[in-house]
């Protein structure tokens, strides 16, 4: 019997290698014994399309691709990476690859195609009517989880500017937009995660269960484990966005507004962020009027870059007069440019798809790359940072491409998840988000670096959000009093950092 069962098994290894083609010599040939080598994809058409990501600026080609169809295949793939010890290879989920350092990238290991997990599943989203949450697979985009909620009039509370990017991606950073500052980042918007660990473990973890797994995985840039599930916390979704703009020719006058709006404990606005405007990216907004895209180009013509506040509230058509004389009290307090505040009535989930849309509608080459910075900067040091980097290293607040800037409320984070920000109540998001050619983002990138030194030069306190790194002495830095717990639960859940290499905490690669 013994000799049957072995020849069946050869006979099952030699016929995937010829279907699989040169199998990679990075990988064990035990991976073809296991009963998910059908999902095995070592084919360069399908290695190379997991070579690099949105930003455009990495490039490493995996050595295979699995493609699950549920977390099991998963869990087998990590469990026999874990069980090959001194052969095990690393493994990395690639979510929707909009990482820009190669974070998701894992060059001669395997890459998990998460978006296989949901490809022809209509279970992988499952919303509670009654107890307001929604159980959604890791692999799934925030916009599917949107239109799912929505059909029970529900939606989650805190989000991304761009919902085509998935669960488990956002939540191993933060998933920050203008919401956050009253319903903190989404990762404080979690109940319970399911999560894969580097030793192939699935476990089910929350406040309650298996919280220094909930806590580390939060923010943990994927060094903890795959999340497969995570159960997201719902509120009533309202149905309208009145959607504000308001223009600002003064920095302490658009960072003091932005302040009180976030700080104030009337709800008005649900949702607040900002930004830098120079003359000729006014034209690219569809935003505006023809009428009123001319009048701010004017105003930021004669003041070189200007700011606005962008600010939604949320209502039900029933309260529209209600909320108009909310506004109209507000908006007396407030110090943007007489005559420069410009509204829009939207459906809700347009709001919200708003970068989607408005990317739709411009003809963007395919081969552009993305040399972005985000950075959390303390509200004490705001002001430096404009004088430094807007006014200076920026030329004058003329930047290539969209600035974001942003406060948050600290108290909306929790402090024991791995995510790492600035030690001070209020602080800010910077995002220097350019396009660039392969001509000129290295000309960028160190701009990058210049406003990088600047703030460790000036002794900014601040926090890369989407971290980039390479070495562990910056990783330490980064993470500060939370770097030693972060250590130990690598040791505990990833004991041959074998997870999401292409952070590199724990390797030199990619
Ligand atoms: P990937 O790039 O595929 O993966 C990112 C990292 O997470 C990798 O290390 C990967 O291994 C790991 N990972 C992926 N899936 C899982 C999983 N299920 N479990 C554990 N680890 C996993 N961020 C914001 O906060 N707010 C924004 O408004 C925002 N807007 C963006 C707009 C654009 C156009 C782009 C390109 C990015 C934006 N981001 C924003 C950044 C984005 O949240 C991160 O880059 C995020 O990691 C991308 O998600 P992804 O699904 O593409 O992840």
């Amino acid at each position: 019997a013994f000799v049957v069962v072995l020849s069946l098994v050869n006979g099952f290894v030699f016929s995937a290698v010829d279907r699989l083609g040169t199998w990679p010599a990075a990988l064990p040939e035990g991976l073809l014994a296991l009963d998910i080598v059908d999902k095995i994809h070592v084919d360069p058409d399908t290695t190379t399309r997991f070579a690099t990501d949105y930003g455009g600026l990495s490039q490493a080609a995996p050595a295979a691709v699995l493609s699950p169809s549920s977390p099991d295949d998963i869990a087998t793939l990590v469990r026999f990476a874990y069980s090959s010890s001194p052969s095990s290879f690393s493994i990395a989920a690639h979510g929707h690859g909009h990482s820009i350092r190669g974070q998701a990238l894992v060059p001669g290991g395997v890459v998990v195609d998460m978006a296989s997990l949901g490809r022809g599943r209509s279970d992988r989203i499952n919303v509670s009517s009654s107890d307001w949450y929604v159980d959604a697979g890791g692999e799934q985009l925030w916009i599917d989880v949107l239109r799912e909620t929505l059909k029970h009039g529900l939606s989650p509370r805190s989000w991304t500017d761009y919902l085509y990017l998935t669960v488990g991606g956002t939540l191993s950073n933060a998933g920050i937009s203008g919401q956050a500052f009253r319903h903190g980042p989404q990762i404080s918007n979690v109940y319970e995660l399911d999560v894969i660990t580097g030793k192939g473990d699935t476990i089910t973890c929350s406040r309650q269960e298996n919280s220094d797994l909930f806590y580390g995985v939060l923010g943990g840039l994927g060094q903890f484990g795959i999340i497969t599930r995570a159960r997201i916390a719902l509120e009533p979704a309202p149905r309208r966005v009145r959607w504000l703009r308001l223009f600002y020719t003064d920095f302490s006058s658009f960072t003091g507004d932005q302040e009180l709006l976030v700080s104030m404990t009337e709800k008005v606005f649900d949702y607040v962020e900002g930004q830098l405007l120079t003359e000729k990216d006014v034209g690219n907004s569809s935003f505006f009027s023809d009428n009123d895209r001319e009048k701010i180009k004017m105003l930021a013509a004669e003041y070189g870059g200007i700011y606005f506040v962008e600010g939604g509230v949320y209502y039900e058509p029933a309260t529209a007069s209600m909320v108009d004389q909310k506004l109209e009290t507000l908006l007396r307090r407030l110090s943007f440019v007489p005559g420069f505040a410009f509204t829009k009535d939207v459906a809700y989930i347009s709001f919200l798809n708003r970068v989607h849309e408005e990317e739709t509608h411009s003809a963007a080459p395919e081969d552009v790359l993305h040399p972005w910075l985000n950075m959390f900067v303390p509200k004490s040091r705001i002001r430096d940072f404009e004088m430094g980097v807007f006014k200076g290293i920026l030329k004058n607040n003329n930047p290539i491409g969209l600035v974001l800037i942003y406060p948050f409320n600290k108290n909306k984070w929790d402090d024991k998840m791995s995510a790492a920000i600035p030690d001070e109540e209020v602080f800010y998001t910077i995002g220097l988000l350019p396009s660039a050619t392969v001509d000129d983002w290295k000309y960028l990138d160190s701009q990058n670096d210049e406003i990088l030194r600047f703030c460790q030069q000036q002794g900014i306190d601040f926090k890369q959000y989407l971290p980039h790194y390479t070495t562990q002495t910056d990783w330490k830095n980064h993470f500060g009093p939370k770097w030693d717990v972060f250590v130990r639960l690598k040791r505990r859940y990833d004991p041959q950092a074998l997870l999401s290499p292409g952070q590199r905490i724990f390797t030199s690669s990619p």
